[in-house]
Order: structure tokens, then sequence, then C-alpha cells
């Protein structure tokens, strides 16, 4: 995919819990992309600026608007002068970036998606953009966050499930007692994780913890993609 450089306008900024916001973003209609990639942001405050990278949370098929979903981390030099970006406000983007792409020739039947936090981005754009066209092998999602409060998307991926057979969708807490699946997402793997390949998102310590947990598990290296956000 080529690499592009634009000035991309805000379309909205919404609040999609108490510190996740979704930003949306114009794109130019030739700006194209692989599920799970994602861009640079240039970000200005005073006569400071930095880049910051975020994934692609809207599938390929979403063109001319990209969607962002953000943690707001309180104090983060990104975190804030984007929640307060309004639409109508511009910002330098580079991309699509990465390799942490979904791999559709894969011979593996089930699909595991782990994601904590903001890192379940990459794996939704993942999800809508193959779901209904990959009917030959199934889709497990563990969604990882503290508190119920912080279920983003919750109620997209549970209409997922309904309408794809082939697709479970685990939302797990750690932090919190609920009717649903509680604790690590480790708790959440399979036992025999042959022929399966692992798609894993999120902070440090979520990433290299499920992928140590696969390789005491037997895992096979190239079943196991990831990207780390820190
Ligand atoms: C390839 C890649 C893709 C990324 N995609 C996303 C994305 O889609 N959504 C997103 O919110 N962030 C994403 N990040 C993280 C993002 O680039 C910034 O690091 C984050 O927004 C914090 O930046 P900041 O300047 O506000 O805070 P900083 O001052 O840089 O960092 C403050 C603290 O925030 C922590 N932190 C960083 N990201 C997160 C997070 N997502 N959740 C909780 N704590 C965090 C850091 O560990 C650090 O301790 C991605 C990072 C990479 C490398």
């Amino acid at each position: 995919m080529p690499l592009h450089t634009f000035t991309a306008t805000v379309l909205e900024n919404k609040k999609l819990t108490d510190d996740v916001i979704l930003l949306s973003f114009s794109a130019p209609k030739e700006f194209s992309f692989h599920a799970g990639q994602f861009i640079t942001l240039r970000l200005e405050k005073e006569t400071e600026f930095r880049l910051k990278s975020y994934s692609i949370l809207s599938p390929p098929s979403q063109k001319g608007k990209i969607d962002l979903c953000i943690k707001i981390v309180d104090g983060g030099f990104a975190s804030e002068v984007l929640k307060k970006a309004k639409k109508g406000d511009s910002f330098q983007i580079k991309g699509p970036l990465g390799h942490f792409v979904f791999e559709e020739d894969d011979k593996n039947k089930e699909i595991w998606l782990v994601g904590g936090g903001t890192g379940v981005a990459p794996l939704y754009s993942m999800l809508k953009e193959h779901l209904a066209n990959v009917k030959n092998k199934k889709f497990v999602l563990i969604f990882s966050v503290k508190e119920k409060k912080d279920l983003f998307l919750h109620q997209e991926f549970e209409q997922l499930a309904k309408k794809h057979s082939n697709f479970t969708y685990i939302p797990t807490l750690t932090r919190e007692k609920w009717n649903g699946a509680t604790g690590r997402v480790q708790e959440h793997l399979p036992d025999n994780v042959e022929n399966k390949t692992f798609y894993i998102c999120g902070l440090k310590e979520l990433v290299l913890e499920t992928k140590e947990f696969l390789m005491k598990k037997g895992v096979i290296l190239r079943n196991v993609k990831s990207e780390r956000y820190s």
C-alpha cells in the first residue's frame, strides 16, 4: 500500500467511555490500507510537536474517512491535544504503516484476537473487514478491560457475534465481577494452541504476558502476531 502524507480534518470527536474517544478524520479517496495497520498523527502544542501512532479502527472498505479510538492518558502530550480536537481542526497524517495485518491466506482455521483497551482497534478493523468473507474460519475475540464501563464497542461486538455464527466474543473484566468473563486474557485462551493463529494488541505487559503464555503452550512463532502500544 503506498505511503501517504495528508492534512486531515476532524469530522467528529465522540466520547466512547470516561477515557476513550472516537476521533474521525477525513481521508483522501485514494488512501488505502490493510486491516490492522496504523497511521501517525503530527501533534502540536505551543512550540513543540510530536508524532504519535494510532491503529486504524475503521475497516479498509470505509473510504474517505478514518476512525481512531484513543485512550486519554492524564497529562499525556497527545492525549491533551486530542481530547480537545474539534470538528474542522486539521492534523497531518502519515500512513498506512505496520505489519500487524490480517493474513488472508493463513491455513489455520481458528483465529484468536486478543486486545487490551484500545488495543482492540486493529482487531475491530480486521473483523469488520474479513468476518463476512472468511466463512471457513472460526474467530474468537478476547477483549480485556478493567471494568464494565470501559467496554467500548461492546454492543457492536455483540451484534457481530449474533450475525456471524463463526465469531465468538469474550469481553473480560480484570477489576470487576459481572455475569460475564473475568480475569486476565490468559484464562480464556485455548489449552491446545495447535493450528491456531493469535493476533495480540495492547500495552507491553498484555502483549508480553500473552506471548509468554502461548509459548509455554508450545505455539509456533509464526502463528503469533502482535502490536505493542508501549
Ligand atoms: C503502533 C502503535 C499503535 C497505537 N495505537 C493506539 C491506538 O489505536 N489507541 C491508543 O489509545 N493508543 C495507541 N497507541 C499509543 C499512542 O501512540 C500513544 O502512546 C498514547 O496515545 C499516549 O500518548 P500521550 O502522548 O497522550 O501520552 P505519553 O505521555 O506518551 O504516555 C503516557 C503513558 O500512557 C501509556 N499509554 C500509551 N498508550 C496507552 C493506551 N492505549 N492505553 C493506556 N495507556 C497507554 C504509556 O505507557 C505511558 O505510560 C499506539 C502506539 C503504537 C506504537
